[in-house]
This record gives C-alpha cells, sequence and structure tokens, in this order.
C-alpha cells in the first residue's frame, strides 16, 4: 500500500528555527506561529517551504503578501501577474491557508482529497505544464524531512523503572522501634517526589544512624552515608507498607519557590516535604571534605531515585512538574535558621559537579546502556579522624524510654544531673569548642571547633556541677550555652 502523504508527520520546531536561521529567512521572527499553522503535517510544509521559496528569501511574489508557500487563486493564471497569488496578512496565515487547502475534501471538487502519495500531492500542488519538476520538488521536500528526522527528533528514551541499582546500603530499615511524635509520625504510604541532602554534625555513620534509631530521639533521617568510605546505612525504606515519615527537615519556614511549589502538589502542608521527601545525612561536620567514593554513591542514589521518578537525563534535575528534585536542608528552613548541609556539600550539588555525574549515570541507562551498582572498596564506615576524642555518650539517656518521656521535659540520670529537652536551634557567637566532657579546663574535643554564625541542633541542656550552663547535641558533643544564641524556637518537627 502506498504510503499516504497525510502521515508524515511533524518535525519540532527547532527544525523550523534551524532552517530560518540558516538561509536568514524573515520567517524566523514568527517562527512559532508559523510552525504551529503548519502542523500536523510541519514536516511537509517546512521542505515545501524550503522548495517554493527558499523560506520567503527567493520569490517573485512580493513579500508583503505574506505567501512563502507560492499559493495561487483557484483560478489565478499566468497572465494575472501579480493577481494571480493569494495574499494574506501573515506568513502565519499563508501557511494555515496552504493546510486548509491540501486538507480540504471539496476544493476543486476533491483534487486533494484524492490523492494518497507524497508524489500525488505534488503533481496536483505544483503541475509540470507549470513549468514545476515535480520529481526533483519530490526528492527535495523529503531530503529536508530526512535531515530533521535523523537531527532534532527526540530520540526514544528508556524511562522503565528499576534500571539503576541504589549503591550497596546496610538495610537497617524495620530493625528498630521508632514512636508516633517522638522523632517521626506514621502517616500512610512515601513516595519520593524529591530528595534533600543533610550534613549530621557528627562523625561516624555508624553514630549517627544509631542515634536516630533511638525511640527517643526527636528526628529521623532516610539514609546516612560516611563522608569517607561511603558506608551507607538505610534507616527507612520508603516503598515498605506504613513506613515512618521522619522528622527530617524540619520546620519549614522561608521555603524556596520550588518547594513551595512541590508542597502545593501534594496538599498536606509542610508534611509533603518530609512524607514525599527521602532524606540522607552526610556524617562529618559542615567543613568537612566528602570522598570522591561518597559523591560517586550519592550521584548513584539521586540518580536511582530520579529515574524511577520518570526524569529525562537531559532534563535533570527538573521534574516533570517542573521543580527541582533536589534539596539542600537550608532550602526548606531559611539559612538564618540553619545553613544544613552546609558548605561542602552544598557546592557538590548545587554548583553542577552532582547533577552532571547524575546526567551521565541517566544518559547511559535511558539510551540503552547499563549501569550497575558501584563496587564497594571498604564496608565500613570511616571511624573517627585520629585528632579527635571519640564523643562519650551518656548512657541513662540512651536507655530512654518513650514513657520516660511522655510529659516531661527533664531527665535526671543516676549520676544525678538534670537533662532538659530543647528543640531550640543555636548558633555560636564565637568559634567555639565540641567539648568531649563537659569541662571547659578539658583538652579533648570530638570535632574541630563550631565557628562563629554555625548552627547546630542540641538536644538536651543541663548544668555542671560548677554552675556551667550546657548543651548536648545528637552526637553527644558538649558546647558551651554561653557561647551560643538561640535562632529558631519552632520543635524539630516540620
Ligand atoms: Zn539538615
Amino acid at each position: 500500500m502506498a504510503e499516504d502523504w497525510r502521515n508524515t508527520g511533524d518535525l519540532p520546531q527547532t527544525a523550523y528555527e534551524v532552517e530560518f536561521s540558516r538561509m536568514g529567512s524573515p520567517l524566523l521572527e514568527k517562527v512559532s506561529a508559523i510552525w504551529a499553522a503548519a502542523r500536523p503535517h510541519s514536516a511537509i510544509a517546512l521542505g515545501k517551504l524550503f522548495v517554493e521559496q527558499k523560506y520567503a528569501t527567493l520569490s517573485q511574489i512580493p513579500r508583503s503578501f505574506h505567501n512563502p508557500l507560492s499559493l495561487a487563486k483557484p483560478d489565478g493564471i499566468p497572465a494575472d501577474g501579480d493577481d494571480r497569488w493569494e495574499r494574506y496578512p501573515s506568513d502565519a496565515a499563508g501557511v494555515a491557508a496552504w493546510k486548509a487547502r491540501i486538507t480540504s475534501p471539496t476544493y476543486k471538487n476533491g483534487v486533494y482529497a484524492r490523492t494518497v502519495t507524497l508524489a500525488d500531492l505534488i503533481a496536483v500542488y505544483a503541475p509540470p505544464h507549470d513549468n514545476n519538476d515535480p520529481a526533483r520538488y519530490e526528492r527535495e521536500v523529503r531530503e529536508r524531512i530526512a535531515a530533521y528526522r535523523e537531527d532534532t527528533s527526540v530520540p526514544e528514551l528508556n524511562m522503565t523503572k528499576g534500571l539503576i541499582p541504589l549503591p550497596g546500603f546496610n538495610d537497617e530499615a524495620g530493625t528498630f522501634t521508632k514512636y508516633e511524635n517522638v522523632g517521626c509520625n506514621y502517616l500512610g504510604p512515601r513516595q519520593i517526589d524529591v530528595l534533600f541532602f543533610h550534613r549530621a554534625l557528627g562523625y561516624g555513620a555508624r553514630g549517627v544512624a544509631d542515634w536516630l534509631k533511638r525511640s527517643d530521639v526527636q528526628g529521623l533521617t532516610d539514609w546516612v552515608i560516611d563522608p569517607v568510605t561511603a558506608y551507607m546505612i538505610r534507616l527507612v525504606d520508603i516503598k515498605a507498607n506504613n513506613p515512618p515519615t521522619g522528622w527530617a527537615q524540619g520546620p519549614y519556614r522561608k521555603p524556596v519557590p520550588d518547594l513551595q511549589k512541590m508542597v502545593a502538589r501534594w496538599g498536606i502542608g509542610a508534611d509533603a516535604i518530609n512524607r514525599h521527601g527521602e532524606s540522607i545525612e552526610v556524617a562529618g561536620m559542615y567543613g568537612d571534605p566528602i570522598s570522591a567514593a561518597c559523591k560517586r554513591d550519592l550521584a548513584q542514589w539521586t540518580a536511582s531515585r530520579a529515574h524511577d521518578r520518570g526524569i529525562a537525563w537531559d532534563r535533570f534535575p527538573l521534574t516533570p512538574e517542573g521543580y527541582s528534585f533536589i534539596y539542600g536542608h537550608v532550602e526548606a528552613c531559611g539559612a538564618d535558621y540553619k545553613i544544613c548541609p552546609g558548605p561542602v556539600v552544598w557546592a557538590f550539588i548545587n554548583d553542577g559537579e552532582l547533577i552532571e555525574m547524575v546526567r551521565g549515570i541517566l544518559k547511559t541507562v535511558q539510551t540503552g546502556g547499563v549501569v550497575d551498582a558501584p563496587v564497594k572498596n571498604d564496608p565500613k564506615p570511616a571511624p573517627v579522624p585520629k585528632e579527635y576524642a571519640k564523643p562519650r555518650p551518656i548512657r541513662g539517656l540512651a536507655k530512654l524510654t518513650l514513657d520516660d518521656l511522655d510529659g516531661i521535659a527533664a531527665v535526671t540520670t543516676k549520676e544525678g544531673s538534670t537533662f532538659r529537652v530543647v528543640t531550640n536551634q543555636v548558633v555560636a557567637v564565637i568559634d567555639t569548642p565540641r567539648f568531649q566532657v563537659a569541662n571547659v579546663a578539658s583538652k579533648a574535643r570530638v570535632g574541630p571547633d563550631i565557628l562563629k554564625g554555625e548552627d547546630f541542633a542540641p538536644v538536651w541542656e543541663f548544668t555542671a556541677a560548677d554552675g556551667e550552663r550546657w548543651y548536648l547535641t545528637s552526637t553527644f558533643t558538649r558546647v558551651r550555652a554561653q557561647d551560643t544564641a538561640i535562632v529558631g524556637v519552632e520543635p524539630l518537627k516540620a
């Protein structure tokens, strides 16, 4: 069966733009309207626009007629001179008139309606008795169409879910107990709409994960990764039946516009960013470097999620809904409250490095290649850097159960110290040490000084025997309260 010219279809508007630019065509100025007027026959139209008048750059017909496809009046004859040709208010109108004519069932008793092949169409449109060469005309039209079918049509991408494996990880989801309203809520099914990046402000992926797993701890993040070895721990399987929605990015204040769009989509206020945002903690302090292995696994995790989210490689990091797929915590809470994930992770996700890595993985898979999970060289989290002392947990606090906390905001340990629960966000007002023990004279530090203006999240407040007031952080860092200021009083919950 002969191929019907009506099935030739469209070319992208970019084909029109490239051709009109190439020939210095006046049609470029109104390219969108011209292309739209030609659809759904924009492929044949482009070929004919070339053959007829080289895109309105070469014609006997006055430009003011806006007749780039050289439509004659139905009864026009050469003897009529310029009057032989149709006149239109715009080039787009001229193209629309062409489309109306060739698709008309009745024009000249159905002279076009009876055509089937491109050769039929051209023989009627440009008959040999009118000084045309239909064979050459058809060849040139086909050449123009073929050039842009090859070059500018959008290739089919393989968007089958599950093609990009997650990096290797230790799965600890479901192995611990978290209670409703203590660091998480059970809000029902979760969906990975976007990703959030955090910095843990504590050393060692193991320690950070163990803290978050505690039933008394007012927070929960879905993943933890080691900044040196890339050892990765999953705390929440977001696709599990009834997974906890951790309090990972709260409070929700001064969100960037993209996050406002994301929340608007889900219509459940600030809970949306925790429930439908999967979150990861990069262990270590804000200023600590992250290794190539850590970057590689963060990219693999991001690519795996982005692919399953239906994001084409050349669109990443934009979701199909038009907002970003990746966020730093700070974008949900305002930099005056918290600068998490801090300059190192932020630069990685924001300055193009992560985006380029993820695009590379997505492109490989979506254009037919295969990507394996990265091979782990070191299955263990990195030890706390030598120059620092190990954080010293307080056993009495770790052993607390929900009942101990219910309704009270202070706990007295067996040793006699009283710890008051705090949810304030705090910044250092001077460079202040991360003490291992609550003793100003002590030399032991569990990390670099918290720099002036840098934030941290205390969980407990207590007063030492000498009267000094201290904060204790989630990773058992002791910080002198007098070196700090409170910047936010909203609880951690989003
Ligand atoms: Zn954070």
